[in-house]
């Protein structure tokens, strides 16, 4: 069987764009709105040592009740059926809340993780990486999904955990 890998993390960080790339389609629906992902979503995963199947999910969130509150019952599924979590944050935005209170349930979790810390477009991230440490999820990753920065690296990464 392959190795399932789970992209998780807080609406518009960036998964969906980072599935794509991992997939080389455009099976995701990207948008500048959150929660456009509702469902899961599979793919064969490319541009790794092996092949392995990368699964997109809708946001990971705060939200008690209503459609967000179906999702995540939807993304917990998915990271009960996950080898290795991939938390995306946003290099963007900087640490959030959200971002706390994520991290604080995925540990509780004792899946292994890596935390990504995505949209570091530029080759001058080291700053607003290092912020993540906070998150006690181990060192953040910094890569750009649109531009690619940091992807082979990150697989390299995630396969020598599997
Ligand atoms: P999701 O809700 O987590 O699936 O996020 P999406 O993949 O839909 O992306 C949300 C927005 O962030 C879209 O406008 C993407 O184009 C943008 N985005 C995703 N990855 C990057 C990145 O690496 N750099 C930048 N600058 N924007 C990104
Ligand atoms: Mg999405």
């Amino acid at each position: 069987m392959l190795p399932v890998i789970t992209l998780i993390g807080r609406p518009n960080v960036g998964k969906s764009t980072l599935f794509n790339r991992l997939t080389r389609t455009r099976d995701a629906l990207v948008a500048d709105f959150p929660g456009l992902t509702r469902d899961r979503q599979y793919g064969v995963g490319q541009g790794g040592p092996a092949p392995y199947v990368i699964v997109d999910t809708g946001g990971i969130g705060t939200a008690p009740e209503g459609i967000e509150a179906l999702m995540e019952r939807q993304v917990l599924r998915a990271i009960e059926d996950a080898d290795h979590l991939l938390f995306l944050v946003d290099a963007r935005d900087g640490c959030t809340p959200e971002d706390l209170e994520i991290a604080q349930r995925l540990r509780r979790l004792g899946k292994p993780i890596t935390l990504v810390v995505n949209k570091s477009d530029s080759t001058n991230s080291t700053l607003v990486t290092a912020e993540f440490h906070r998150l006690g999820l181990g060192d953040p990753h910094p890569v750009s999904s649109t531009q690619g920065h940091g992807v082979r690296e990150l697989l390299e990464l995630v396969f020598a955990q599997l």
